[in-house]
């Protein structure tokens, strides 16, 4: 019952840049920038396999040192990505302590990194404690079309924006991933365990449906097995989602090339993390200082047609006015005013009944809605709400005849009363 990944913004919208990607089911994380980690506890720390660093500059790497202090003797390996001169850095950091009793610590802990030019080559190196953190070359790599990291579950992709230096901005694009309805699989005698890993798989890799699953599990009874053919479970038990995408935008100026580059990043995503860090009466001072301002912020997640928004990066001349900054990326987002209160949007589609042949997720009344404990069954969940194929953001309307319906967490619509057209 919980989102397989949540993304969070450790320090807030005035903080360092950290942006923290959490695989709940996988004890895993990612990390976007490193800036100030004081908030986040070892145990977090410990589950980061990967840091994407969008630039230098120290509000978004000084907290190398903190993960460094927490992962030396226990982790077994990080893998770090940044911009070109990166591997000098990490270099010169390392070498900034005396590590002449770490080669006894029983953990090995090796930093693997990676440098990309803005031809997608990439230097990389190693750095072993065990070897004193001395830097050790690794073959070059060709990182094409920007994709830094390709996993079976999912890829990171890279672009070059233009900070005054270098900085990359960051795209997460998860792959089509598969939901089991754990009462469909009881009422079909079935019960979940490691199988639905092999259930999975099966489905990513576009396996025909007369395919045989070997359903496996034990109980009090013992073990069982049953064969299924794949069809049949698709067909019943499963729920295939399109995969999240999220974008990670920081320290970048307000050029019409940069809006370029990050609309195509960021093009589609779910969520769109991206700084605003002036507001447009001081552009002046953006400018000088190549950030964006939260008006430039918000037509750029216009054009990237982003779902969700998350502005950050806030510059503290605006502690206590954050609401300004929010309010002006939003009018330059919808191109209109904003109902702070009133998420439905005046020209909220229409629709007529759920189409069964097409994608609608569940649609229950408002008395019903209780957001800890809906769709049970599900084991997991998604970020957006489908009608009749269409993806909408929690929080969105849409009307169905003349039922107003609203996408609540969890991934269901909920009626919100009626609405006449018009
Ligand atoms: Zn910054
Ligand atoms: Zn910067």
């Amino acid at each position: 019952m919980r989102p397989v990944i949540a993304a969070e913004l450790v320090n807030g919208a005035f903080g360092d840049p950290v942006l923290y990607l959490d695989f709940r089911d996988a004890k895993r994380a990612l990390l976007f920038d490193v800036g100030d980690v004081g908030a986040l506890p070892p145990r977090k720390i410990l589950r980061v396999t990967d840091l994407f660093v969008s630039h230098a500059h120290m509000d978004h790497f000084a907290g190398f040192d903190r993960m460094l202090r927490v992962c030396l003797g226990r982790g077994p390996r990080l893998r770090l990505y940044g911009p070109p001169g990166f591997l000098e850095r990490l270099e010169h950091k390392l070498a900034a302590y005396t590590w002449n009793l770490v080669h006894r610590y029983p953990a090995d802990f090796t930093l693997q990194a990676l440098e990309v030019d803005p031809g997608w080559s990439a230097r990389a190196a190693r750095f072993r404690s065990g070897a004193g953190f001395a830097r050790e070359p690794l073959p070059e790599a060709h990182c094409a079309g920007g994709v830094l990291l390709d996993e079976p579950a999912f890829r990171v992709r890279a672009a070059f924006l233009d900070h005054g230096i270098p900085c990359l901005g960051f795209a997460f694009e998860e792959k089509a991933h598969v939901n089991v309805w754990k009462n469909r699989l009881a009422e079909m005698g079935l019960a979940v365990g490691p199988w639905l890993r092999e259930l999975k798989c099966a489905v990513a890799e576009g396996r025909p449906d007369d395919t045989p699953i070997r359903v496996r599990w034990h109980d009090r009874d013992g073990a069982h097995e049953r064969r299924v053919a794949l069809g049949e479970l698709r067909l019943r038990a499963l729920q295939i989602v399109p995969g999240q995408k999220l974008a990670f935008v920081t320290d970048v100026r307000g050029t019409a090339e940069n809006a370029e580059r990050i609309a195509r990043l960021a093009a589609d995503a779910d969520l769109l993390f991206i700084e605003a860090v002036f507001l447009a009466a001081d552009a002046a001072h953006a400018e000088r200082k190549h950030h964006l301002t939260a008006a430039q912020a918000g037509c750029i997640a216009r054009a990237a047609r982003a779902r969700n928004v998350v502005p950050f990066h806030f510059s503290p001349r605006y502690l206590g006015r954050e609401d300004e900054l929010r309010a002006e990326l939003e009018r330059a987002r919808t191109d209109k005013p904003t109902h702070r209160e009133m998420p439905v949007k005046d020209s909220m589609p229409q629709f007529g009944a759920p189409d069964p042949e097409l994608k609608n997720s569940s649609i229950i009344d408002e008395v019903e809605y209780d957001a800890e404990a809906v769709t049970p069954g599900l084991e997991t969940e998604t970020p957006a709400c489908y009608f009749n194929g269409e993806a909408f953001a929690l929080g969105e309307c849409v009307r169905s005849g003349s039922e107003v319906l609203q996408c609540a967490e969890r991934g269901v619509w909920v009626r919100k009363g009626e609405r006449r057209p018009g």
